[in-house]
């Protein structure tokens, strides 16, 4: 049974290593988020798409959610010595990553390339595909005018009022070699419980990406990243208020109605369940809050279970 799964960061990283435990990694393919990509010091960060590698192979900093468990901070420091911009936070070995990406992609590798050699290399079992290789990346309208996903999030810690989200570059990308042969041939497609408007939405920006979902003989499932009216965590809930959508499971089964068979609630949100059938969605409801391993696997064997019934 192989299985697609479509990433974005931190929610995405505890799924997936509960998913990897319940069914054979090498049975998963993973689609990750490039809409957060950045520039920094000149290299090029793909934050979602190493959040998933390091926690599929074991590295990830799980109390920070990103970077590498017992990071270092020195270059980061003597950059700040230096006088340079340091409000995004990059570990001294995460730095390696990034210096190996930012050389290989100047060289004229694409972005999947890089990507399969890096989580090849760090040991993570199942394959992991940038959405696309082109460029596509999420801005956000704030009073202060557009600003890039990370400047919005980490930088201004996602205080500002959100007045729209828009995916520049989507229109023209590509999705990258295997993408929607995955999402074609997988025996189901489960979406993480990821921010749908900047983990998923650049994903499904990227033109041909929902049109496979929709077109897919697999089921596609959904985990819903709002539980009882808030994310659990991030700015979910602003970006989709912005976006006209109810901070709800309900609004998730909304965005994502076109193409999904199955969204899994949480047990505290499970009188939305008729409003979901409404959309022609089957709920599923269990326990979704993720605090340890064995909740990360038990919620995977939920979904892996809902996908067989
Ligand atoms: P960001 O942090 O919002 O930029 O986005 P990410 O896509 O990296 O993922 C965070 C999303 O995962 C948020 O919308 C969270 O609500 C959701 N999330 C995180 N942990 C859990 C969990 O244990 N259970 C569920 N259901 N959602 C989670």
């Amino acid at each position: 049974m192989h299985i697609t799964a479509l990433a974005g960061g931190t929610g995405a990283a505890k799924f997936l290593r509960g998913l990897t435990t319940a069914i054979p990694p090498e049975q998963v393919t993973v689609i990750g988020n490039t809409g957060d990509d950045t520039l920094i010091w000149g290299l090029h960060i793909s934050p979602d798409l190493d959040t998933v590698t390091y926690a599929l192979a074991g590295i990830l900093d799980e109390t920070k959610g990103w970077g590498v468990r017992g990071d270092s901070f020195r270059c980061l420091a003597a950059m700040a010595a230096l006088g340079r911009d340091t409000w995004f936070n990059l570990g001294d070995r995460d730095l390696a990553t990034h210096l190996l990406r930012t050389e290989r992609l100047r060289a004229g590798e694409s972005l999947s390339k890089v990507t399969e050699a890096i989580r090849r290399a760090l040991g993570a079992r199942c394959r992991i595909l940038p959405a696309t290789d082109s460029f596509v990346r999420t801005r956000v309208l704030t009073p202060q005018g557009w600003l890039g996903f990370q400047e919005f999030f980490v930088r201004e810690k996602a205080l500002l009022d959100v007045l729209d989200v828009i995916y520049d570059g989507a229109d023209e990308a590509r999705p990258a070699p295997g993408v929607v042969e995955a999402i074609a041939e997988a025996r189901a497609v489960i979406v993480c419980p990821s921010n749908p408007i900047t983990s998923i939405g650049p994903i499904l920006a990227v033109p041909g990406i929902a049109e496979a979902l929709t077109a897919t003989r697999a089921k596609v499932v959904a985990i819903s990243p709002i539980v009882g009216g808030a994310p659990v965590s991030g700015p979910a809930g602003k970006l989709m208020a912005a976006k006209g959508l109810p901070v709800s499971a309900l609004g998730v089964a909304q965005l994502y109605s076109a193409w999904l068979d199955l969204l899994v609630l949480d047990t505290r949100d499970q009188a939305l369940a008729p409003e979901l059938l409404g959309l022609g969605v089957r709920p599923v409801v269990t326990d979704t809050i993720m605090t340890d391993r064995r909740r990360e696997v038990a919620l995977a064997r939920a979904v892996v279970e809902a996908l067989g019934s």
